[in-house]
C-alpha cells in the first residue's frame, strides 16, 4: 500500500495503541482503530499542562525490514519527563514493546526506502479525570499514534537564517530538560514571530544572562569550530536530544575529531565555520545565519551546508536507514 507521506502533516494509519492508568495501576494496552480520545474537560493535561511526549522514527531499510534507532534511549527520556510530571512512568520494555506493536500493526504505512520518508512515532501522556484543584491526576493515558512524514525539508538542504528571540523557552531551573508540552506552548508565540520575520526559527537564548545559545526553535544546537571540533551548548534547561548524543558520538568515533560541550556566547560566532540545528525530525538542518537585534552574522558556511556537518548527516541517516553498519547498538529491526 505505502502510503505517501504529506511532508510533516498526519495521515490517519490504522492502529494506534492505548493504556489507561486507574487506581494506581497500568491496564494490559491494546492497539485500536479510533484515533480520538475522550477525556474529561477538566483533565490536568488540558488545564495544567500535565503531560510529556516523545518521538521517533521507525526507518524502512533496503531490504525493505523495519527498523527503529536507539528506542531504549525514548523510554529512558519518556521515563524522566513523566516522574518530572509526577507521572506514573512506563517501564524501559513496555514502552519499547508498545512502540514496536504499533509500528508491526502499521508496517502498510512505513515509506519505501529511498526517499527519506519514515513513519514518526509519538508516544505521549496526559492526565485525565475530573480534576477541578491543582494536583497531580490519579488517572493517566499513554498512547503511541504514528504517522508516515516526509524528510523536514525537502529537496537539497540549503543553509537557514535564524533569529534570536528575546523571550525564554523555559526558566532556570524549570523544565526546559523534560519533553513536556509546555515548553513547546512556551516557545510558540516567539517561533512565530521569527517565521513571521522570515526566518525558518528563532535561537532561545539562556534564561539567566541571555548571553549563550540554548536551543534552536525545539532543537539542539550544534557548530563545528574553524580548527574542526564539534561544539554544542551544556545547560540544565536544554533538552538532551538523542539525535545530538548520536552526532557527539559519531563525530568522536567516526570522524575522530573533539567535541567540546560548553558555553556558545552569541557575539562570539567567529570560531564557527559550520552551524546547525539537530532533532529527529530534520536530523541536520544547516543554519546560514544568526541574526541578533541589528547583528547578523553569517557563517562561513551559509550557501551550501558545511563539509563536516554534511559527514555527520550522512552517517546518520545511513545508519538509521540500515545502509551503514550499526556501530554502537542503536538499532532495533523488527
Ligand atoms: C525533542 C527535542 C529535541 C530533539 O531531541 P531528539 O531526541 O534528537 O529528537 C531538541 N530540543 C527540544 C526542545 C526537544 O523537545
Amino acid at each position: 500500500m505505502n502510503t505517501k507521506p504529506k511532508g510533516f502533516s498526519y495521515v490517519k494509519t490504522n492502529f494506534n495503541y492505548i493504556s489507561y492508568y486507574k487506581d494506581g495501576k497500568w491496564d494490559e494496552g491494546t492497539l485500536r482503530e479510533d484515533d480520538k480520545i475522550t477525556i474529561s474537560g477538566l483533565s490536568t493535561s488540558l488545564h495544567y499542562g500535565q503531560e510529556c511526549f516523545e518521538g521517533l522514527k521507525a526507518y524502512r531499510r533496503k531490504d525493505g525490514k523495519v527498523q527503529l534507532f536507539r528506542v531504549e534511549d525514548n523510554a529512558k527520556r519518556f521515563q524522566m519527563s513523566c516522574e518530572h510530571m509526577v507521572m506514573p512512568a512506563i517501564p524501559i520494555d513496555v514502552f519499547i514493546d508498545a512502540v514496536k506493536k504499533v509500528v508491526k500493526a502499521n508496517e502498510s504505512f512505513v515509506p519505501a526506502y529511498g526517499n527519506k520518508d519514515t513513519l514518526y512515532i509519538r508516544p505521549f501522556m496526559i492526565g485525565i479525570g475530573d480534576n477541578l484543584g491543582l494536583k497531580p491526576a490519579s488517572e493517566y493515558i499513554f498512547s503511541i499514534i504514528v504517522s508516515p512524514v516526509g524528510p523536514y525539508f525537502s529537496g537539497p538542504v540549503k543553509p537557514v537564517d535564524m533569529l534570536v528571540s528575546e523571550y525564554d523557552r523555559a526558566a532556570p531551573n524549570g523544565t526546559g530538560h523534560v519533553k513536556v508540552g509546555g515548553n513547546y506552548a512556551a516557545s510558540l508565540y516567539a517561533r512565530l514571530s521569527a517565521k513571521k520575520s522570515g526566518y525558518a526559527d528563532c535561537i532561545f537564548l539562556d534564561p539567566r544572562t541571555h548571553t549563550k545559545i540554548e536551543e534552536v526553535g525545539v532543537a539542539n544546537f550544534i557548530g563545528i569550530t574553524k580548527d574542526g571540533k564539534y561544539i554544542t551548548p551544556k545547560s540544565p534547561s536544554i533538552l538532551d536530544s538523542i539525535t545530538n548524543r548520536s552526532l557527539k558520538w559519531l563525530a568522536i568515533n567516526e570522524l575522530k575529531i573533539d567535541v567540546i560541550e560548553g558555553d556558545i556566547y552569541i557575539d562570539q560566532l567567529n570560531d564557527i565555520a559550520e552551524a546547525g540545528a539537530c532533532g529527529t525530525a530534520a536530523v541536520i538542518t544547516p543554519i546560514g545565519s544568526i541574526t541578533n537585534g541589528n547583528v547578523k552574522h553569517v557563517f562561513p558556511a551559509s550557501e551550501v551546508i558545511g563539509e563536516t556537518i554534511k559527514k555527520l548527516y550522512d552517517l546518520m541517516t545511513g545508519i538509521q536507514f540500515g545502509d551503514i553498519e550499526d556501530p554502537n547498538h542503536w538499532v532495533t529491526i523488527l
